[in-house]
């Protein structure tokens, strides 16, 4: 059977190869240790598990409306009035099954052949195949590793053409950290404005910000910036509840009308009872997330000082997320590797780490490193990269 157009190209995830050949060392009895998680390693705080359970024993295990329930968009309006100052109705709101899945939805409806989205390297993995999914073309920006892996607004200008739909701003980002500060955003944002490029702001990360950085998204800076801006949200990063699939997108009532028409031909609605529990999630305690954020601060701070002191390892400090995206090209070419890929590999079979070659992100010469397990055995990852190097210089 001859599969459709549309997926033939398909780039399958980069980090699949690496995680393949890592589960086959485990299983073959090897001590691997996994830095590719993108997923907080806490368990879900225990009042929104609770609140599932009440929610399945109340019997709230049927349909709901596609576009999310009630209850919960008011959270989700209230959530953006506490924590950012923005203003939305519900109608501005979509529940969807994760960021992921409010990512693809929106794409699918602003997207027609050809449109080109402006995504910025390096990039969180699914930009890239979600635009071509919906028919558009990505067009991509180097965010220089100088420049902190940020884009700059001449940059931005310079591949803007009249086939521009949108541009994507991740901050704090997948996979470098690094947040866009207020006067950055302002700069892009005249921009895009100018050009009436729409900008999609992914701030699944927003609540992971370190050493006082802080997150402020482009559309809190203006009322314009804010009609031309879709923000995407979600649960799985700031309450670690990933498996619970519940993310949201806020914007244009006319854009979010569309998006849960799709959905209710495509998924329906997100489950029920993560709906129940994300309720809890919002209207509950917040010190949890906090306390997480604490611990994912505290295993920066260590873990960043023993990464540069290995030979051949630069990085520029994250100021959010739960990843180091150091450049490993000089490492690389310490140990005899000409790419970076190469030297992933015989990191995981010789040292018996896996990390994720940056190529997969657009950014060759780098690789990323999770911190969401403990410190010990970040610190053991550590030592084991140290010794491997140590042994080849
Ligand atoms: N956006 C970015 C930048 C991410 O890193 C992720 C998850 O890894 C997502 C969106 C999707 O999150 P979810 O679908 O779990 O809400």
């Amino acid at each position: 059977m001859k599969l459709a157009k549309r997926v033939a190209s398909l780039t399958p995830s980069a980090t699949l190869a690496i995680t393949a050949k890592a589960k086959e060392l485990k299983a073959a009895g090897y001590d691997v240790i996994g830095l590719g998680a993108g997923e907080p390693d806490f368990n879900t705080p225990q009042h929104i598990m609770d609140a599932a359970v009440q929610a399945m024993n109340e019997g709230h295990t049927k349909y709901t409306p596609s576009g999310g329930l009630a209850g919960l968009k008011t959270e989700i309006v209230k959530k953006f009035e506490r924590d950012q100052g923005l203003r939305y109705e519900p109608s501005e709101i979509i529940v969807c099954v994760g960021a992921k899945h409010a990512l693809y939805t929106l794409f699918q409806v602003i997207l027609d052949e050809g449109d080109e989205v402006v995504i910025p390297t390096p990039y969180w993995v699914s930009y890239p195949e979600q635009v071509k999914l919906a028919g558009g073309v990505p067009v991509y920006v180097e965010g220089l590793e100088e420049n902190e892996f940020k884009i700059t607004p001449e940059q931005l200008k310079s591949v803007i053409t009249d086939r521009t739909k949108a541009v994507i701003i991740n901050s704090p980002s997948n996979p470098t950290g690094m947040i866009y500060t207020e006067e950055e955003l302002r700069a892009l944002g005249e921009i895009c404005l100018e050009h009436d490029v729409f900008i999609v702001s992914d701030e699944i990360y927003e609540k992971l910000v370190y050493d006082g950085h802080r997150h402020v998204s482009i559309a809190q800076l203006s009322p314009e910036l804010k009609a031309q801006t879709v923000i995407i949200n979600g649960l799985s990063k700031s309450h670690s509840m990933t498996g619970w699939r519940i993310g949201y997108a806020a914007g244009n009532k006319e854009i979010i009308r569309a998006m849960t028409d799709l959905a209710s031909h495509s998924t329906s609605n997100p489950t029920s009872i993560a709906q129940y529990a994300a309720i809890a999630a919002y209207s509950g305690p917040q010190e949890p997330v906090e306390q997480m954020r604490q611990a994912f601060e505290q295993r920066l701070n260590i873990i960043y000082e023993k990464l540069i002191q290995i030979p051949g390892f630069t990085c520029v400090k994250p100021q959010g997320a739960f990843y180091l995206f150091p450049n490993a090209r000089q490492a690389a070419a310490m140990a005899g590797y000409h790419h970076v890929d190469e030297f992933v590999t015989a990191l995981l079979e010789e040292a018996k780490v896996a990390l994720v070659p940056g190529s997969g992100f657009g950014a060759p010469d780098n690789v990323r490193l999770s911190y969401a397990t403990s410190l010990d055995v970040l610190e053991t990852a550590m030592e084991r990269i140290q010794q491997f190097m140590e042994q080849r210089v």
